[in-house]
Order: structure tokens, then sequence, then C-alpha cells
């Protein structure tokens, strides 16, 4: 029991229609908090007159500075943000009763509300804007009778082809539900040294790349980087022996993490890395990589989870050295946009009787003697949870939900500033660009990908240092009329809000610096589009505010960034045990849980994926987890490794009566209905009442 209880925290894996909104806004006084530079802190005095130092930022970006914004949640300006044409008011929803609600419809949202509803609750998925997907929605623009597609945030998914170690593709696999795509088997690089391609999917090609890049210091490169690889073999090979969607939050998860018993018995010195899964992984690469080109390609590894190896949790590198180098790895445009991502796990919703109602913006979290009852909507329904209400907006918009009340508990009102308070990346700007394509010869590149470094002496957080832009329609013919292309370019999650939030949007000033900080973008597309600025059907702007309106994140965050290296604040008892950089998605609400990419483990659609996996585990009784993982065990031999064995077997009647956890039990489950072991059809649709309520 011993192994695997420690075992369970080794698994973790790596990884807008912006339309300039025609409402004006008031300028507010932003109450600023902190700036963290070094180290993440969450605790400075507030003053009214603070020194913006997030904007010295843009100023003073050097390499080795982990660059993070943070602002004191309750000082809120008070002050309507802007409804943007083109994501919904927010207005519709209806009352009713559920299990369980889940606010917001992102990845982390509906993989756990699709989840739930497989598991045999009742479930309604709450979403302010008018479509699916959060970060992963798409917007159509026509133009001179065609239609151009959009994507507003990720383009970037590895493993979404076939069953793989994706959490997403597996949570697809398991609601059995298909998702087509087109594959690619390389990332872009246009750095100070020019062009080339990191070749997924080849260990030869790899090195090949380190020899042709690193000049004489090539053979040292790869020396260095197998001794990086064989520091983290264990921790890697953990990724195969436990899933993280054999995670949940209670006692439970010594029987569904049981099957990873052999490989624990086999690789003992595991134990002795539990900490280093969760630390700094700046750490580990600094003992082996000297070279700077290793370092570089490193960090930009790092970066989709919003820190270079400095700031990033040793886990996040783990999917990609145990996958991004075997033959069968490959880059994935989903057909049809990133909105399919969605499209999919909505499908995976409905099917097991779920409901996702859109437009329908949650005002407040209603709780009463200590526990979450439901939610009231924008339009003044409310809606009752009969089992929990699970939150799927950052934190940041979570403690909006919250209103402190009078003779709360204290630590609900220190809950709420410590992850109202907590640090955060800067928010993104983007640039849409419709192309005509007539002519144009993009036989130099391989891919539709790219990353785009101006220089490497600075920071890769800073937006003006480093962007992505992207081409499905290489790939994917739908997304534009024939003989088109859409470009989506985007800054890193660094831009600092401040001198955005001071701009009247549409106002002259607002258009000259949305035209000012959007010039790396369009350079950087020149690198590849030489001609691009003359091929231009149209192009949009998106400035953080857009990003903020249309991603419903608040001021445009790319998201929380507690660097790795300590345990931040409310990480419930792993924190005390392990450095662990997150927030507990449990809550100090009997009933509400988080989930999203503010949670374990992090940043990107994977991960996100997986928190709210983890949180739809905790909230059901083991039997359903661990009969869920035995069905999806079965649906590859990839997923063999899910299936929680016989050992899985052996620890459940120790654990099957303290799951779900008392907090997430109403009065009938602690009477009996959900302790003794469920039969679990989700295709009954009586079943939410036999379930675990
Ligand atoms: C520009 C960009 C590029 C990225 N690139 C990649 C990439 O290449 N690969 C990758 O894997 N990841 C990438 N990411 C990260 C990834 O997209 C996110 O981490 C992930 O999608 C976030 O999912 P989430 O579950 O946390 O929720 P979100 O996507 O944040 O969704 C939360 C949802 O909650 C809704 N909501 C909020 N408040 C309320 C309320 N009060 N009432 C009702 N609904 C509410 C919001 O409208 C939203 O739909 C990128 C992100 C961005 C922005």
């Amino acid at each position: 029991m011993k192994l695997s209880t420690a075992f369970l925290f080794l698994c973790a894996t790596s990884a807008s229609a912006f339309i300039a909104p025609t409402s004006h806004r008031s300028i507010a006084t932003t109450r600023l908090q902190s700036t963290t530079e070094e180290a993440p802190a969450t605790t400075t005095t507030t003053t009214e007159e603070a020194k913006n130092t997030n904007v010295a930022q843009t100023e003073d970006t050097s390499r080795d500075k982990v660059m993070t914004f943070s602002y004191d949640m309750s000082m809120e300006p008070k002050y309507e943000k802007p409804t943007y044409p083109g994501t919904g008011n927010g207005m519709s929803g209806d009352s009713g009763e559920y299990d369980i609600i889940v606010i917001g419809s992102g990845m982390g949202g509906l993989s756990c509300s699709a989840l739930s509803a497989k598991y045999g609750s009742k479930v309604l998925c709450l979403e302010s804007h008018i479509k699916v997907g959060g970060s992963a929605h798409t917007f159509s623009r026509m133009h001179d009778g065609g239609k151009y597609s959009f994507e507003v945030g990720p383009s970037i998914f590895e493993g979404l082809d076939r069953p793989s170690l994706n959490p997403l593709r597996m949570i697809f696999d398991i609601l059995e539900e298909t998702m087509p795509v087109k594959t690619y088997k390389g990332l872009g690089y246009w750095t100070p040294s020019g062009y080339w391609r990191f070749p997924i999917g080849s260990r030869e090609g790899f090195e090949e790349l380190l020899r042709e890049q690193c000049g004489e210091d090539g053979e040292k490169a790869i020396r260095e980087w197998d001794a990086l690889r064989a520091r983290l073999k264990t921790l890697g090979g953990s990724t195969q022996a436990v899933a993280l969607l054999n995670l949940r939050q209670d006692a439970g998860f010594l029987a569904t993490t049981a099957g990873s018993l052999p490989f624990v018995l086999k690789n003992p010195d595991v134990f002795g890395d539990l900490s280093l899964t969760f630390d700094d992984l700046s750490k580990t690469v600094d003992e082996f990589v000297t070279v700077p080109f290793l370092r570089n390609f490193i960090d930009t590894m790092c970066i989709f989870c919003g820190f270079p190896a400095k700031g990033a949790m040793t886990a996040h590198l783990l999917y990609i050295l145990e996958r991004f180098f075997e033959d069968s790895a490959a880059f994935c445009v989903p057909i049809g946009g990133t909105c399919e991502l969605g499209n999919t796990l909505q499908r995976g919703l409905e099917k097991y009787g779920g409901k996702l109602q859109l437009n329908a913006h949650v005002d407040e979290i209603l709780i009463e003697d200590g526990r979450a009852v439901g939610v009231r909507l924008k339009n003044g329904n409310v809606v009752k949870a009969r089992k929990a209400v699970v939150s799927n907006a950052t934190p940041f918009d979570t403690v909006k939900l919250m209103p402190k009340q009078e003779e709360e508990p204290k630590g609900l009102t220190k809950w709420r500033d410590d992850i109202g308070k907590l640090p955060r990346h800067g928010a993104i700007s983007h640039l849409f660009l419709a192309i005509d394509a007539e002519g144009l010869d993009l036989s130099h590149i391989d891919d539709p990908a790219h990353l785009v470094v101006q220089d490497w002496d600075r920071s890769l957080q800073d937006s003006q240092n480093l962007c992505s832009f992207f081409i499905p329609s290489i790939l994917d013919k739908t997304l534009c009329p024939e003989g088109k292309h859409v470009i989506h370019v985007y800054s890193s999650g660094g831009e600092p809000y401040e001198p955005w939030e001071k701009l009247t949007p549409g106002s002259d000033e607002y258009e000259a610096y949305k035209k000012e900080r959007v010039e790396v973008l369009f350079s950087a597309v020149e690198r590849c589009i030489p001609d691009v600025r003359d091929r231009i059907e149209f192009s949009i702007i998106g400035s953080p505010l857009a990003h903020e309106a249309f991603l419903r994140r608040d001021r445009g965050t790319y998201g929380m960034a507690w660097a790795a290296g300590t345990s931040a604040p409310q990480s419930g008892i792993l924190g005390s045990v392990l450095p662990f950089p997150f927030p507990n998605l449990k809550t100090p609400v009997d009933g509400l849980l988080r989930c999203g990419d503010s949670c374990f483990p992090g940043i990107g659609t994977p991960s996100a994926a997986a928190s709210g996996a983890i949180a739809a585990n905790t909230m059901t009784h083991v039997d359903n987890h661990l009969q869920m993982l035995s069905e999806a065990s079965k649906l590859d031999p990839m997923y063999k490794f899910l299936d929680a064995g016989f050992m899985g077997q052996v620890y459940k009647p120790l654990v099957q009566g303290m799951t779900p956890s008392s907090e997430l039990r109403t009065d009938r489950f602690t009477t009996g209905a959900g302790a003794a072991p469920v039969d679990y059809s989700a295709s009954d649709p009586n079943v939410s009442d036999r379930v675990d309520l």
C-alpha cells in the first residue's frame, strides 16, 4: 500500500474572434499588487500608487528572469467590462436541478462534465461564451463570399491521432468518440541563427539536428541529451505505469493506482525522485546540459506550460522525453479546426445524457452552510447542484463568483485571498491573417507550426521576443477557400495588460498601440513569407482586452504561474510534503471543486483535460472509477496499463467506503446509498438516481 501511495505522485504528462470592441470601457485604475521576477510570492503591500513594475518587464526581460504578474482580486475595479460582439451576452440558461454543475466548457470543464456523465451523474455544463471549448474555440469571418476560420488559442497537439499517453486522446477513446486529424512531423524554428526544424518522431533526426546546429559541440550535445534522458528515465517510465486518469483525490487512489506496483517494484529508485517530479526542471538541466543550442531547445519545449526550464515542473518534460522521439509521434491538425476538440467532448457529454448550455454566464456560486448548492446565472435563474459544483474558470475568475459573505469561515477568506493573488502569466496578443496563396511557394517549410525567437538572451516569456505562427490550412483545406491560407500568429503569454487597459478600445491611441505591439508578429511571419503583407485579404489584431473577453480569462492571462521549486499556496497535503506547484482542486467549500489549467498538471490541452478527469474521478465512487479504467484498458494495448489489476481489487474494500471523500457526499451518500459497490451503467437514463449522490 505504501508503494502505491507514493506512486500517486509520480504520474504527470507535459505536456478569439478578436474584433476590436465597439463598446467603450471606462478607464479604471487597476490595483496592482506585485510583480515577481526571481521567485513567485503572493504577499506585498497594495497601494493605489503601487509602482507598476509589470510594465517595466517590457523594458528589462533578461533571459534568467521568471516573469509573472500578480493582482489583488479583492480590489477588482468596480466597472463592467464590455460585452464584445461575437462572444454572447451570457444571458441564457434555465433554472433546474442537476447532480453536478460545471462552470465553463474549456478542456478541463468538458472532460470533467463528459466523464461525470459517463459515471452516471446528471450533468449540466454552463458556458458563458456562445462557443464551446474555452481557449480552444474557433471563430469564422466571411470575406468575398468565402469563409475563413481561425483558432483563438492552442495549435500544437501531439498524440491525438492514435491511442496515446495524451489524456485528451484517452478521454476521447473512453467516451468512444473520434476526431479526425491530419498529422505532421516537425516544428519549424526561426531563430537569430536562421531556420531549423525539430523533427518529431525521430531520435536519429534529432541527433542529426544537434550535429548540424551545434557545430563542433554536436557530439557533446548528444551526450548531454542522453545523460539528461538517462537521469529522468525512471520518472519518464512512470508515465507508462500509471496515467493521470488513474488519479483521484481521496483514499480511492490506493486502489486506482495499484496497477503501477510492478513498475515500482522493478524501479524502487523512483521514490528518491518523488520530489524531483514537481521541482524546477532547470535544476536537473543545469546538471547535465551546457551546450547553448540544447538548452534553448529545452526551454522552448517547456514554454507551452508558461515557463522555460526555469520555473517549469520536471514532469512537464517527461512526456516529451518519452514520446516525442518514438517513431509514431506526430503533431495533429484537427480537421475542421481546434473547435473539434470541444465538439468531440460535447458529443461525449451528450451521449451520456449530460447537457451543455452556451451563452450562460454564471454570476455566483451559491453556498449554504458551507456547501456549494448551485449557481446563480447572469439572467437571475438559479440552478441547483445536488452533489457538486466544479469551476473550470481560472482561479482569478472563480473568486469573483464567490463574493465575501459576512461571518464566513476564516479558511474560506484566506483561500479566496490566496488563490486570487496567485502569480499569473501575462496576456497574449494575436494577429489573424487571411492571405492569398496564389504563386506562394511554401516548399521551404514542411509543417504548419512554427516558433520564432528574436533573441536567445531575452526571456522566452517576453511577448516581444517569442511568438508562434500556425498555418493550419496547409493541411486542413476546410478552413478557408481554395487558394487562400489562414494564419494565426500569437505572442508568448507575457504581454503586460496594464498599458492596454488604460486605453479606450476604438480610440486612435488604442489602434496605434495595437499596430505597435503586433509589428513583431507581422515580421515573424515575414521570415517565412516575405511578401505576406502584400498577400493579405484581411487581418484582425486581437489585443489582450479582446483575449480577455473572448477567452473569459481575467486580464487575458495565459494562466496561473507558480514557478516550480516551492509549494503553491493552498496546495493541500501534497504541498506540505513535496514542492507541489499547484493549488488543490479541492476548496474549503464542501461540494466545490476546481479544474482546468491552473490545477495539476498545469497549462496545455492535455493537462487541462487531465485535471477535469481527476475532478470527475474524485466525485465518483471508486468502483465506478476502477470499472472505467478496466474498460479503457481493453480499448487498445497502449491502454493496458490503466487497469488497476489484482492489487486494485485487493485495496478496493479498504477504501471504497471513503469514496468520494466526506465533503463531496450528500446526506444520501452518508446514509449508505453510495457506500456500497455501484452497478454503473451510463446508458441507463435513471442511472443518476442510483449512483453516489
Ligand atoms: C494563444 C494560446 C495558445 C496555446 N497553445 C497551446 C498549444 O499549442 N497546445 C496546447 O496543448 N495548449 C495550448 N494552449 C493552452 C491551452 O489552450 C489551455 O491551457 C487550455 O485550453 C485551458 O483549458 P481550461 O480547461 O483551463 O479552460 P479554458 O479554456 O480557460 O476555459 C474555461 C471556460 O470557462 C468559461 N467561463 C469562465 N467564467 C465563466 C462563468 N462565470 N460562467 C460560465 N462560463 C465561464 C470560459 O468562457 C471558458 O470557456 C494555448 C493557449 C492559448 C491562449
